[in-house]
């Protein structure tokens, strides 16, 4: 196995253009895992721990471009604010250990439909910087997953940046797993309001062959909460509108049985975090209305 080293970015991209094979490393907390467990036995690996930029993050007016490596101790103490789906789900991720190695490009290359950043990357609507010697092109989270641990990279691209809007509304991560700590999900959910569009998004994770959205329910909550004028009310959500919009997520479910839970399991839990999600993103909707009238 060959160890390529590039010193900057420049150099990364041409490494991985002319070796499209290589493996790129960067927290190494799935790579590692495969590669001392002989899943995988790459010609080339790609170390990208040298390229500084990928370890920064930028907050702009409207968005945060996260680098692909910033790990996720990072995100839960510096972007909590911003990006608060992603920081509840880093801190689902593994141990500290794992949390202060392991990043959002690494749980992009890895696309496994467990993946834990995935849920808030969907409800939140990101976008992947993803860049190689061709050029760069911004591409959509909902085209990102194709297939299990397959994504949209092609095979000389890299991925320098994850793009985000910062949350204009509330953002929940929730994730049921066989015990409290160092767990893959069972199942988990994510859900982000977006009051400035009037419209919701949400992620399910570990429930279907890819990471996927529950579209059919963001829209019947949609226009619930539209046709209630909740919006403007900020009044509590009818318990017949939140218990439709859980039967809504798990029936976008598409879960299979495994050592890890059955499928039946997989859609009831997912109906149970969808409910609950939604119930706490829309007391704190609520309780910023409150605060508003108070200031
Ligand atoms: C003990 C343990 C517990 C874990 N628990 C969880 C958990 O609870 N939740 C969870 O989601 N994950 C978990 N994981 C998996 C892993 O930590 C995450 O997937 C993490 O986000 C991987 O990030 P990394 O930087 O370590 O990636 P790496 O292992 O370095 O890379 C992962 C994949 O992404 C590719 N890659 C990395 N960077 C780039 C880039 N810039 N451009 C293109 N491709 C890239 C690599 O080639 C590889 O295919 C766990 C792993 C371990 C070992």
């Amino acid at each position: 196995m060959e160890f390529l080293r590039p010193a900057g970015w420049a150099e990364a991209l041409a490494a991985k253009a002319a070796h499209p094979a290589a493996v790129p490393l960067a927290g190494g907390t799935d790579v590692m895992v495969e590669i001392n467990f002989d899943h995988r036995r790459p010609e080339y690996l790609l170390d990208l721990n040298r390229i500084g930029d990928l370890y920064e993050w930028e907050v702009g007016a409207d968005s945060v471009r996260l680098g692909a490596s910033v790990p996720y101790s990072k995100i839960m103490e510096n972007l909590r604010g911003e990006l608060p789906g992603l920081s509840l789900a880093s801190h689902t991720v593994a141990s500290p250990q794992i949390r202060n190695r392991g990043g959002v490009g690494g749980n992009l290359g890895t696309a496994s439909p467990a993946g834990d950043a995935h849920p808030a990357l969907l409800a939140g609507g990101g976008e992947v910087e993803a860049v190689s010697v061709r050029g760069m092109r911004m591409i959509p989270i909902d085209d990102f997953y194709l297939g299990v641990k397959r994504n949209a990279l092609a095979p000389d691209e890299l991925i320098r940046a994850v793009h985000l809007k910062k949350a204009t509304g509330p953002q929940q991560f929730s994730k049921v797993g066989t015990r409290n700590a160092m767990v893959i999900a069972v199942c988990a959910f994510g859900i982000a309001l977006h009051p400035e569009t009037r419209t919701v998004r949400t992620g399910i994770g570990s429930a279907a062959p890819t990471p996927i959205r529950a579209k059919t329910a963001e829209e019947f909550l949609a226009a619930a909460l539209d046709e209630g004028g909740l919006w403007e009310s900020r009044k509590a959500v009818p318990p017949a509108v939140a218990r439709q919009f859980a039967m809504l997520v798990a029936g976008a479910a598409n879960p299979i049985d495994d050592v890890r839970g059955t499928a039946s399991y997989r859609r009831h839990a997912l109906g149970v975090l969808a409910r609950r999600t939604l119930g706490w993103t829309w007391e704190q909707y609520r309780g910023q209305g409150r605060t508003a009238s108070c200031a």
